[in-house]
């Protein structure tokens, strides 16, 4: 598995760049415009350059910003608009890959069911593929469990197109047992009953400061957190996944950046650094 972080782009891509080559990060994940606000981005023809500038050294993904719900289109059309405009820029960019929450509803079956629309729309206009990704479980968020996710993906009209992101906390925190014994192995096999193995598109490799079933999402770093390092190195070496990539989202606490990477090329020493170019 290729690893690397979410990497800020506060600072501009260049930036982006500097720090995710400094990390030794062999995928990275961004947000495409500022994540706490509804504003809409316009792209310049410096932004078009310098994200080619890191395109072309890292494969990039992309993760939609908070605010748009998509279990909540036909509510707020401000959702669906927020959801279209960063499907846009990732198009603009040449991203081909857009992580989002499945959203939340507390009718959660009519609401999976405006998830896959908002998943559709983006699909019929852009060229991005939509990566849904499993949740913590917290209040009516939908993607808790496999169940959940069939009932999302049920909706979703280019069934090529549409993959999940699988985060690692959020499966514990929503009462997956994976570490220990056969807990892994059990959830991918289930997952691949039900959805099939190949719909996993992308990882968030995340410990978690809460317990398992909290549906508290809080993400912590590798190894220190309850899920801990025998299930990392368990996943790391995983052939039925070696082919994707996993970002981190572990609080950016000082160094620790440095230290997660570190831990986590210590589970697998098959992850070579990749050589700044
Ligand atoms: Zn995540
Ligand atoms: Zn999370």
């Amino acid at each position: 598995m290729k690893i690397g972080f979410h990497i800020s782009i506060s600072q501009g891509f260049d930036a982006a760049l500097e720090k995710a080559q400094k990390l030794q990060c062999e995928a990275i994940q961004i947000f495409v415009k500022n994540p706490r606000s509804w504003a809409q981005r316009t792209l310049t023809d410096n932004d078009l350059a310098a994200f080619s500038r890191l395109s072309a050294v890292l494969p990039v993904y992309a993760h939609l910003s908070y605010l748009p719900n998509l279990a909540k289109i036909d509510g707020d059309e401000r959702n669906l608009k927020g959801l279209l405009h960063e499907a846009s820029l990732c198009a603009r960019f040449g991203i081909k890959y857009l992580v989002a929450h499945p959203g939340s509803n507390p009718d959660k079956l009519r609401g999976a069911g405006v998830t896959a629309q908002a998943v559709n729309a983006v699909h019929e206009n852009y060229d991005v593929s939509i990566l849904v990704e499993n949740t913590a479980g917290q209040g009516s968020a939908l993607g808790t469990n496999i169940d959940e996710m069939a009932r999302i993906y049920e909706g979703v009209k280019d069934r090529g197109k549409a993959l999940f992101c699988i985060d690692t906390a959020h499966l514990f925190q929503s009462g997956h047992q994976i570490t220990g014994g056969h807990g892994w192995n059990n959830f991918v096999r289930e997952f691949d009953r039900v959805l099939g193995v190949e719909k996993i598109g992308f990882f968030h490799l995340n410990d978690s400061k809460s317990p398992l079933g909290a549906r508290a999402d809080r993400h912590w770093h590798i190894g220190e957190g309850e899920i801990g390092l025998k299930f990392f190195k368990q996943l790391l070496k995983d052939k039925r996944f070696a082919h994707l990539a996993g970002v981190m989202e572990t609080p950016k606490m000082g160094n620790m950046d440095e230290v997660n990477m570190k831990v986590m090329r210590s589970l697998f020493p098959a992850l070579v650094p990749r050589s700044p170019s």
